[in-house]
Order: C-alpha cells, then sequence, then structure tokens
C-alpha cells in the first residue's frame, strides 16, 4: 500500500460561490480520505502571492491573484494513503475541457481560471502549502 501522506487540497472561491463545498469535502471523504484540518478563509494577497509563487511573471498571474482572494476558500489538510498523487486523479487536469470525464474538474467546471480545487501537486508542495495555511497544531490527525 501506498505510504500515509498528507496533502494541501483548498476549494476556490468560484466553487464556494457555487455551493460546491459540500460535493467536494463528499468526493475525499467516500475516497476513505480523511480531512485533518478545514478552515474557510479570505486569503491575504500577501499569502496568494507566496502560494502561487511559482507563477510570478506568468500572463495569468495577477488574475489569478485577484480571482483567489476575491471571496473565501475552504482550506484543507487531507489524510491518506498516496492522497497527493490521488487527489490530483480525483481533481482532474487543469484545464477542465482536458479533465477525465467522474473528475472534479470535468463534472464542475469550464474555464481554467476558475476550476474549483486547488491541490498539491508533490511531497514538497504539499508540506510548503500546509505549512503557509495552517499551524502544527491546527492539525488533527
Ligand atoms: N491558471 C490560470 N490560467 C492558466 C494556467 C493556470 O488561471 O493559463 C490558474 C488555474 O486556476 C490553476 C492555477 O493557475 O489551477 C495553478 O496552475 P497550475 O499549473 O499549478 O495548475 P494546478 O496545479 O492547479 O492544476
Amino acid at each position: 500500500m501506498a505510504d500515509t501522506e498528507r496533502t494541501y487540497i483548498m476549494v476556490k472561491p468560484d466553487g464556494v460561490r457555487r455551493g460546491l463545498t459540500g460535493e467536494v469535502i463528499g468526493r475525499i471523504e467516500r475516497k476513505g480520505f480523511r480531512i485533518v484540518a478545514m478552515k474557510k478563509m479570505l486569503i491575504p494577497q500577501s499569502l496568494a502571492e507566496t502560494h502561487y509563487g511559482e507563477h510570478k511573471g506568468k500572463p495569468f498571474f495577477e488574475g489569478l491573484v485577484r480571482f483567489i482572494t476575491s471571496g473565501p476558500v475552504v482550506a484543507m489538510v487531507v489524510e491518506g494513503p498516496g492522497v497527493i498523487a490521488e487527489m490530483r486523479r480525483l481533481m482532474g487536469a487543469t484545464r477542465p475541457w482536458e479533465a477525465a470525464p467522474g473528475t472534479i474538474r470535468a463534472d464542475f467546471a469550464t474555464t481554467v481560471d476558475e476550476n474549483i480545487i486547488h491541490g498539491s501537486d508533490g511531497p514538497e508542495s504539499a508540506a510548503r502549502e500546509i505549512g503557509l495555511f495552517f499551524k502544527p497544531e491546527e492539525i488533527l490527525s
């Protein structure tokens, strides 16, 4: 069995606005992963720029920061065997029209800039992003 890992998952402002938080949480729980931390929050500008730091300088960066700070998100730490890669699979491709049917982005999104969900893309980004959004004592396992 794959190693138990933790990943950072976030329902983006479009998902929260559209009332899809429960849908996303339900998929995570029905899969069998454990939500070990969760909060609804407005992301400050500086945290948004740090979180998406790898995209700084790209044409979509400013729009992305504006979007991710445009309303509340639901931030989570999710735990389980192989959860980092498996959540990426459940989310679907970044561009919803390329996402496999049945994935969250294929089922609920049409555009790349508003694609419902964020999930860490590897162990290093998972550790970094969990640390950006949660204090150790907020994680309950
Ligand atoms: N993004 C965008 N326009 C693009 C590419 C990406 O608005 O042309 C946004 C999109 O919301 C995406 C996020 O930037 O989810 C981060 O991009 P990344 O390539 O890391 O995709 P992800 O890891 O979210 O699938």
